[in-house]
């Protein structure tokens, strides 16, 4: 949890950014920070903060394969590779005849490395999910708490006024 730091003149500053918001403020006034200004969990920082090299690579790699560079990136690469080896060209390398024995293993491994990858990743994805949904639910119990608590004071102060006008009657 953290605690909300302000300014003598009561503005609020953003934990994230160190931004100076007024103090009504729900949100950053900061466009590329936009945080709930409260004593919240900033659940994005806590998790990316704990991200491993690895997980930093498999993420790059799912958004890159998610990517249209992706196909772009292949079909070149299909593009060149058969023309080097197809015998079209005079003077091409020709290491790889069809039917590209070489090609097929490169792929192979590669599909391999993406699936793990892509796994690790959705695996990330899932548990920051969880932290969020984790939050929601911090964040109901406590406007619950805070809900039970006035009203029982709203009830109580009720009882006091109709004693109070019980005793003027
Ligand atoms: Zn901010």
């Amino acid at each position: 949890m953290i605690n909300l730091t302000t300014t003598l003149n009561g503005n609020v500053i953003c934990p994230i950014c160190h931004g100076e918001n007024p103090p009504d403020e729900m949100f950053c006034g900061n466009e590329g920070c936009h945080k709930a200004l409260g004593e919240f969990r900033y659940v994005e920082e806590e998790f990316q903060g704990q991200r491993k090299p690895l997980e930093r690579i498999a993420d790059k790699v799912s958004s890159f394969t998610s990517h249209p560079h992706f196909v772009t990136v292949h079909i070149v690469w299909f593009a060149i590779w058969i023309a080097l080896n197809s015998g079209f060209m005079a003077y091409a390398a020709n290491f790889d005849r069809y039917p590209f024995g070489l090609l097929g293993l490169l792929l192979g491994i590669e599909a391999t490395f993406i699936t793990g990858f892509l796994l690790i990743s959705q695996n990330r994805q899932a548990r920051y999910s969880e932290m969020r949904a984790a939050l929601d639910y911090e964040v109901n119990v406590r406007s619950y708490r805070k809900l039970a608590e006035l009203i029982s004071i709203v009830e109580h102060l009720n009882e006091r006024v109709a004693s109070l006008d019980r005793d003027r009657t």
